[in-house]
């Protein structure tokens, strides 16, 4: 029995760290990436290269199913780990206040609630980690915008007192459009 909708994975980010963001549709367990969009329908090819099967989506309905996929079809943890890898990735990136090993707590915890093996578990995380880096940088990117209204920026705590730990803050009038701040 075919499926006539597809399931979307929540973004591409793992697979593709820098190239796309369009997500990855499930069908009968075969994965496809987005090709093109069309007027009314989009157009997904199946993700191994060497295979020319594809489909005509109108967003999760499948309206055209086309080509034989001569490789197997993922497993259903295969599936489990795909999906818990892509909700890594987008938390880590939509979350700037979670950090990464708060992440990587989730996506075991979550694995292993659905029994799969410690040891792929470990593999997976392996892998992600080598991705790390483009991640953070992604997310820093995202981070370090302007600020555009100074009336939020506060001096206080450790900004507020120099480093023999004398208070070096004297006045600040708060003033969102004349701030003054006096320092010694
Ligand atoms: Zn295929």
């Amino acid at each position: 029995m075919s499926e006539t909708t597809v399931k979307f994975l929540k973004s591409n980010y793992a697979l593709n760290v820098l190239n796309s963001s369009h997500p990855i549709a499930v069908h009968n367990g075969h994965k496809y990436r987005w090709k093109a969009n069309n007027k009314q329908t989009t157009r997904y090819v199946c993700t191994d290269s060497t295979c020319y099967a594809s489909l005509t989506l109108n967003g999760d309905q499948v309206i055209k199913s086309r080509g034989k996929h001569m490789h197997e079809t993922i497993t259903d943890s295969q599936l489990l780990i795909l999906e818990a890898t892509q909700d890594l990735t987008s938390e880590f990136l939509e979350n700037n206040s979670k950090s990464l090993s708060q992440c990587f707590k989730d996506f075991e915890g979550k694995l292993i609630e659905h029994g799969i093996e410690e040891r792929i578990i470990a593999a997976k995380v392996t892998t992600f980690k080598r991705i790390c880096p483009a991640l953070t940088k992604i997310r820093s990117k995202n981070e370090t915008k302007e600020p555009t209204d100074y009336s939020k920026l506060d001096i206080i705590g450790e900004y507020a007192v120099t480093v023999k730990n004398e208070p070096f803050m004297r006045y600040d009038n708060k003033s969102a459009n004349a701030r003054i701040i006096l320092i010694r």
